[in-house]
């Protein structure tokens, strides 16, 4: 791995990193070829993450959590990427679900929820895409109209991650007119095994993230209490997904950098293994520069990144830092990877060599969390 002490690192840190680890070696890595053939995880990986301390690190412990911060939190996401464990959808669960829920919930809902999604009891996902939109989100179609005591939820969502394991899904809901746009917008938790009329379609076929079980969800007529809507006030959805997406978006740009890492890394071992020509790979000038450019590229990469983390953990991190980060971050692995794999030649389309996994899992990090293009409107906004 490239050796390089983040400034947001500390001792404590560098021992929990190592017990992620050999968490990972011990109860992912044996099983990670039959996850990504069958398209999951073990349901039971969550419940061991749990008894671990690894799920809901950033949680207060009054709420189950381990009262971590935001850099505990990477350390995982670091770990995943440096180990070739990409079938886990901690990120959502641990990063994005049990914050909102912390941030917005009342505090019945954080007692009632948090501590079961630190345990692994409950899975969580966030319900926003739709067949028909995703980077527009003020057009979910989705309804929850209020009856009584009860919303009744309507509607479709697509490329859900967690969508098969998930028991608790934040669902993007207008509350109001469809055309309302962002102030009809609200964030309605349906708890699967209580949400008749909630179904699971299909756990879609992807490029790459094999294990991960990105899933269609569907709901008619799903009655969840008025106790279900985020924060207990309607049309705050829209206002509540953007607070959190800087630290969303810095979640997915540290896996970006961890993944350049691992792609220099795993590419030095080869090319200093495999024979052209009579000399291994890395005697010639090209490999050398190509391998060299993509290791500064991920040195520089990590310390931005870096710097960006310590700017989060101050409470300083804008929305259009979060863009910037996410952005040039995963344009970056994507090129870095390509690069990499090209080293490989043929073993690198394979999909026994981890750079193909690689190079495939790579590629969502320009669409997922918003897509490129939409963090050059937000930066050219700032313009
Ligand atoms: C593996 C995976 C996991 C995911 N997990 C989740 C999840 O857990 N929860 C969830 O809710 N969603 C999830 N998503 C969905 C993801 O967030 C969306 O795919 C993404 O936001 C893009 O939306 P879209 O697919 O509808 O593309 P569209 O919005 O239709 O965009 C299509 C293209 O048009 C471009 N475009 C759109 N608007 C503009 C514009 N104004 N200017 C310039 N270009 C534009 C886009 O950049 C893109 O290139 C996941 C997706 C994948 C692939």
């Amino acid at each position: 791995m490239i050796s390089h002490k983040s400034a947001w690192m500390d001792e404590e840190l560098e021992i929990f990193s190592g017990s992620v680890a050999k968490f990972f070696e011990r109860e992912a890595i044996p099983h990670n070829e039959r996850w990504n053939r069958e398209g999951k995880i073990d349901r039971e990986f969550w419940n061991k993450a749990g008894d671990a301390g690894l799920l809901c690190v950033t949680i207060p412990a009054e709420y189950g959590g381990a009262g971590g911060d935001f850099r505990h939190e990477a350390v995982i996401v670091q770990q995943e990427q440096w180990l070739h464990f990409s079938g886990w959808g901690n990120g959502v669960h641990s990063g994005i679900c049990a914050p909102y829920i912390l941030a917005y919930g009342t505090e019945e809902q954080k007692k009632r929820w948090l501590p079961k999604l630190a345990t692994g009891e409950m899975v969580a996902a966030i319900a926003m895409t739709e067949p028909g939109t995703g980077s527009d989100l003020q057009s979910v179609r989705a309804t929850a109209r209020r009856d009584g005591d009860h919303y009744v939820i309507n509607g479709q969502k697509t490329f859900i991650t967690n969508g098969q394991h998930a028991d608790l899904i934040i669902t993007v809901c207008k509350t109001g007119d469809i055309g309302g746009g962002a102030k009809n917008v609200s964030l309605v938790v349906v708890e699967a095994a209580q949400a008749p009329g909630f179904r699971r379609g299909r756990n879609l076929d992807k490029i790459g993230l094999h294990a991960q079980d990105t899933s269609e969800l569907f709901y008619d007529d799903v009655r969840v209490p008025v106790e279900n809507l985020l924060g207990g006030e309607e049309g705050r959805g829209f206002y509540q997904l953007m607070q959190q997406l800087p630290r969303e978006r810095l979640i997915i740009a540290l896996g970006a950098v961890a993944g350049m890492e691992a792609a220099v890394a795993e590419t030095a071992r080869y090319v200093k293994e495999r024979k052209a020509f009579g000399k291994a790979l890395l005697d010639f000038q090209n490999t050398q520069f190509v391998l060299a450019d993509c290791k500064a590229e991920a040195v520089v990469a990590r310390s931005f990144i870096d710097d960006y983390v310590v700017r989060l953990m101050k409470g300083e991190l804008s929305p259009e830092e979060g863009a910037i980060a996410k952005l040039w971050a995963c344009e970056t692995q994507c090129k870095v990877v390509d690069k990499c794999l090209q080293l490989f030649g043929g073993y690198g389309y394979m999909m026994e060599y981890p750079i193909a996994r690689m190079y495939a899992d790579a590629r969502v990090q320009r669409i997922y969390g918003g897509t490129s293009e939409i963090m050059r409107l937000l930066i050219a906004r700032t313009l």
